[in-house]
């Protein structure tokens, strides 16, 4: 099977039915880009930025950045990269930062982190707009948001990127080509004011991880809680499928970028349900692939339409069977 996988490297992700599906995968450090090679992938879709920090032993500075994401550009060539803003905090907590400074978090996942801290931590999100807009000097700069909560949120970071992007300007630097923001749609809250926040976006990912992990109110790293919760479930599903009909009828380009995608039967789904860009781990790519080339679309969603409208009680097992029975 691995040598089947590989040998859909060059192979377009495209459905029975002529659907072309865009297979990208998440990265996070200099050597993770090599994937895109090896996978065949469209791009990055989501470059997980807080990896620098993480393996850091001090916050890293302005030309360190600048030098990661410029490589990073350089080693993908034509195919886009989405860079995402750091995620720190939480349970992501950052020797040199001081996280303690509203006290010790009970629930770090809600906690003061991604979007949230960049955001009171203006200084921290500056150098990290400057090195952006500099390392993507003379092309696309793709750049979206983790854990936006509210349309303000995406707004005022936005407005910081343009401010840098001026104050570039002024000083005579080359700038990127064009700017597309993009926010990740991992906090339920967000889906209720899309309406409001989707004429100011370029794109829309959706981070399955941390959405599942507030729309059952579960732990996504709680050993016990780990299987109880199926992504193939009516709510999951049904969430997405708005959301994702929202998205579409405005226009917007919407992405999951969560494991969810990096799994055939969930892909299988979520390509149902009209998302025709994933995000996944690179390991992932071929099996997706193999998935994609093997699925009738348009057969699927209204068998899906059926199943998700009388859901059964195993889920799952339906679509496996549907699977099945169409041969993937
Ligand atoms: C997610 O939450 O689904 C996501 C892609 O972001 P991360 O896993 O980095 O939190
Ligand atoms: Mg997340």
């Amino acid at each position: 099977r691995r040598a089947a996988f590989a040998a859909l490297k060059n192979v377009a992700p495209e459905t029975k039915d002529g659907a072309r599906i865009t297979v990208m995968v998440n990265a996070g450090l200099r050597d993770d880009v090599a994937a895109l090679d090896l996978t065949g992938a469209d791009g990055i879709g989501l470059f997980r930025t807080e990896f620098q920090f993480l393996v850091s032993a001090t916050l890293p500075q302005r030309e360190g950045q600048k030098r990661l994401y410029r490589d990073v550009l350089e080693a993908a060539g034509e195919r886009p990269v989405i860079f995402r803003t750091v995620d720190i905090g939480g349970d992501k907590a950052l020797p040199y930062l001081d996280h303690d400074e509203n006290g010790d978090e009970e629930n770090p996942a809600m906690g003061w982190r991604a979007l949230r801290l960049a955001l009171d931590r203006e200084g921290l999100m500056k150098v990290q707009a400057r090195a952006l807009l500099e390392a993507a000097a003379g092309r696309t700069l793709n750049v979206m948001f983790p854990m936006v909560s509210e349309p303000w949120e995406f707004e005022e970071a936005r407005a910081l990127f343009e401010a840098q992007r001026t104050w570039l300007e002024g000083r005579g630097h080359k700038l990127p080509l064009q700017i597309r923001y993009g926010a990740m749609l991992e906090v339920p809250a967000l889906a209720e004011v899309l309406d409001i926040l989707l004429p100011r976006l370029d794109f829309l990912s959706i981070g399955t991880n941390d959405l599942t992990q507030f729309l059952f109110a579960a732990d996504r790293a709680h050993p016990k809680l780990a299987v109880r919760y199926d992504w193939l479930s009516p709510s999951i599903l049904r969430f997405l499928r708005r959301v994702t009909r929202e998205a579409q009828a405005a226009g917007v380009p919407i992405a999951v970028c969560g494991e969810m995608g990096g799994r055939p039967l969930e892909a299988m789904a979520l390509i149902g349900l009209g998302i025709d860009r994933l995000s996944i781990t690179p390991a992932a790519v071929g099996p997706i692939k193999a998935m994609v080339r093997s699925l009738d679309r348009a057969a699927l969603a209204p068998a899906l339409d059926a199943l998700l409208a009388a859901p059964p009680t195993d889920l799952r097992a339906a679509l496996e069977a549907w699977a099945v029975e169409h041969g993937i």
